[in-house]
């Protein structure tokens, strides 16, 4: 028999916000950083990553671009982070955000960052069976003619694995304002991308930003969106839309400044009977993985293993892969689950 704790880290789980940067491990992240001469902020990762807020959160993210520089590291971030993804909490299908606009001051073009990231992930898939897709976020601190035009490279350069757009850090303002790309999220669905957006995160967010994101923007699932609990005619919206949610409980202790608790907006959103998924965000930073976001997040919320299934398969049924790909998935998930359930103590 196995504890709860143990069935939550060993349940087969998707993620589907997941920033690729974020991926790297802690020995990776050091490795690199001493090889381009980054000097960090500190040495060990206790120190490197203990953030009290949002705001110092996004000044190391943006520093970690600063160590992928060779497009052999995209391949090798790739390949290493889903090992640990793996090992960590069963991790079987993923969903990366990118913004090449990082890597573009240090003369990588779009194809320089897409192509050795999307290598890797491949041989990942090949040794682990994880599958993914990739989705290219506009960095909001960007101008919206900048995300245009990064909208019209996704359409040029036409990976397949590349199925769609969405947003993240703040504006140069420091706020969401996800209408401000209306006009590249008008591109991206005209070419067949699918969109999602951060919004309603932060503890000065509000719901506005989630109503923009789903009727002006036309999202097909939101990053977050924790503010929708505030506004009750919004949940009816996005429950008649089949809007899903990527919600990442740890981060929100950082960057929102939440407890987890049975309060907590995302047990609401459960609750309200929301699809809501699990994602860490941004893994190395908040110094979490998959399995923790289940083992701890959800027993910190009160949500028992049958909502944890079905939070696992809301992760197949939002996720922007084929309807064939789901299939498999679904009967992977639920075959590991008849396994699991064997074992799961009363
Ligand atoms: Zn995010």
């Amino acid at each position: 028999m196995i504890s709860g704790s143990d069935y939550l880290q060993l349940l087969p789980k998707t993620e589907l916000h997941c920033h690729f940067a974020s991926t790297l491990t802690a020995p990776l992240f050091i490795e690199l950083a001493a090889k381009y001469g980054v000097e960090l902020w500190a040495d060990n990762a206790d120190e490197l990553f203990a953030f009290d807020d949002l705001a110092d959160f996004l000044v190391a993210f943006r520093a970690a671009h600063d160590v992928l520089r060779e497009p052999d590291d995209f391949a090798r971030v790739a390949r290493e982070g889903v090992r640990h993804a793996v090992a960590a909490g069963n991790l079987r299908y993923r969903e990366y955000f990118i913004n090449p606009q990082y890597f573009a001051a240090r003369g990588l073009s779009y194809a320089d960052v897409i192509d050795p990231l999307i290598a890797g992930l491949r041989q990942a898939e090949r040794d682990y069976g994880v599958g993914f897709r990739v989705v290219v976020a506009i960095n909001r601190q960007e101008s919206p003619e900048s995300a245009v035009e990064l909208v019209r490279q996704v359409v040029a350069h036409g990976a397949p694995e590349v199925v769609g757009i969405g947003q993240d850090d703040l504006t140069p303002e420091g706020t969401e304002d996800p209408t401000r790309f209306v006009a590249a999220y008008r591109l991206a669905r005209e070419h067949g991308l699918k969109l999602t957006a951060h919004v309603g995160e932060t503890d000065n967010a509000t719901p506005d930003a989630v109503r923009e994101a789903i009727e002006v923007l036309e999202c097909d699932r939101l990053d977050h969106g924790y503010r929708i609990m505030d506004d009750p005619s919004l949940v009816r919206l996005a429950l008649t839309r089949g809007i899903a949610f990527t919600a990442t409980p740890v981060s929100t202790t950082i960057c929102s400044g939440w407890v987890l608790d049975p309060s907590h907006r995302i047990r609401a959103m459960i609750d309200a009977g929301l699809k809501v998924t699990l994602s860490t965000d941004d893994a190395l930073f908040f110094r979490t993985d998959l399995g923790r976001e289940y083992r701890e997040g959800l027993t910190l919320l009160g949500v028992d293993m049958d909502a944890a299934k079905q939070i696992a398969i809301n992760g197949i049924d939002a996720a922007f892969c084929s309807e064939d790909e789901k299939a498999r998935m679904r009967a992977e998930f639920t075959a590991q689950f008849l396994a699991l359930d064997t074992l799961r103590v009363a």
